[in-house]
């Protein structure tokens, strides 16, 4: 409910319920927030007519994620060092036997975390933990202080500048352990520390960790090994080291992604396969080929079973989970050859409801396909270059009260 009719509609609730028992109704809100290749704004725009409802302001090009409830998009400006919150306007609450759904103008929520260098970002039980490169330094919050002016941010050091990440796991926090003979390469391994910040038990092994994810409560760090699998323990985060598999080729992952309502990762592993990875199956992993280089990859919330894929030769595809390997494929775009620099334009992939979302940064434009049907179904122009992209929103009731 709007606050500035909040008064208004209270009295018109009363009214309503004096006179029949039920004014509800569903309503569908999806909103993409897509941030420009050179720009330092947010176009957020309505992703059901295809409207731009508003462009945001920010320091520097952003890094977009969202948070688990929908309400925040958290901004990364690597280059402007800054993290902005920004409020979707899009909420829900639990009303036992159904869903609301409050739609508001999105907004910058006033919250900027600012420090040298930040990168990336981990919600774990509903605390987000940005990482700051430059510091060695994250910085934790919740919900609450990132829509309401960020007061209430503590922080966790690590012991030099590197290319880090945080989560916050309980009552604890995970950190990526810098190499300390060249803090410049990536991090050996994981801290654990408690709430007073003392060290738990000894530096978990990591070798060039980098990728992390959450499925469902399992959270999963990527490592040059294998991966590091975070459960809760007895006393604290459990952490087990689970190697890849000596029949697997040479590789890695280096990017995860946590299933939504599956458990299971989705991992890189090299240029041109993705790892699947199923941390309940006796066979862990599993390897799906693609037609050339991935661009980018996200899992789709609502329909368990798939996952999408960008290639750089201009199609998207759907993976199918269970059956490990690509159902079907769509053309979208030109080719975006990964060759040449690694943060290049190229196109981004989020999921808003029915239809995948991917953004063509060379052609400005959003390209859009159904999620059944996986055919694409229209484009939605947007001036500059459209690169990073996340999706709110769902279905929900609103009580005829205004
Ligand atoms: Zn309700
Ligand atoms: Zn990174």
């Amino acid at each position: 409910m709007n606050r500035l009719f909040a008064a208004a509609s209270i009295v018109a609730l009363a009214a309503s319920m004096a006179t029949t028992s039920s004014f509800a109704e569903e309503k569908t809100a999806w909103r993409l927030f897509v941030s420009d290749h050179a720009e330092p704004v947010i176009n957020v725009v309505d992703a059901l007519t295809g409207n731009k409802i508003d462009t945001l302001p920010l320091k520097g090009p952003a890094s977009l994620y969202r948070s688990a409830s929908g309400r925040t998009v958290f901004a990364v400006q690597g280059k402007a060092n800054a993290v902005s919150a920004v409020s979707t306007g899009i909420t829900f609450e639990d009303h036992g036997d159904h869903g609301d759904i409050e739609v508001t103008a999105p907004k910058l929520a006033g919250t900027e975390i600012a420090g040298t260098k930040p990168s990336h970002f981990v919600e774990h039980g509903g605390e987000f933990a940005l990482f700051f490169d430059g510091e060695g330094v994250a910085r934790i919050l919740d919900e609450k202080t990132a829509l309401e002016g960020g007061k209430n941010i503590r922080e966790v050091k690590t012991e030099a500048p590197h290319h880090g990440v945080a989560a916050v796991y309980g009552d604890y926090v995970l950190s990526s352990e810098p190499n300390k003979e060249k803090p410049d390469e990536l991090p050996v391994g994981i801290r654990v520390v408690d709430q007073v910040g003392k060290q738990v038990g000894d530096i978990h092994a990591c070798p060039d960790l980098h990728g992390e994810a959450t499925s469902g409560k399992l959270l999963a760090f990527a490592c040059a090994t294998g991966l590091l699998l975070v459960r809760d323990g007895d006393q604290g985060p459990a952490i087990e080291h689970i190697p890849y598999p000596a029949d697997l080729p040479a590789g890695k992952s280096t990017t995860l992604l946590g299933g939504k309502g599956l458990q299971y990762f989705l991992g890189n592993y090299g240029a041109d396969r993705l790892a699947l990875i199923d941390p309940s199956a006796k066979d862990m992993f599993r390897l799906v080929d693609l037609p050339t280089r991935r661009v980018h990859f996200a899992v789709d919330p609502i329909r368990p079973r798939f996952a999408y894929v960008f290639t750089e030769d201009g199609q998207l595809h759907q993976v199918d989970i269970v059956a490990g390997r690509i159902a079907q494929s769509v053309k979208l775009t030109d080719p975006y050859s990964m060759d040449g620099h690694w943060s290049d334009p190229r196109p981004r992939v989020a999921v808003a409801g029915a239809r995948i979302v991917v953004t063509d940064p060379l052609k400005g434009q959003l390209h859009l396909v159904d999620a059944t049907s996986f055919t694409k179904t229209g484009d939605i122009p947007l001036a500059g270059k459209p690169f990073n992209i996340v999706a709110v929103g769902g279905s929900g009731e609103t009580h005829a009260t205004e």
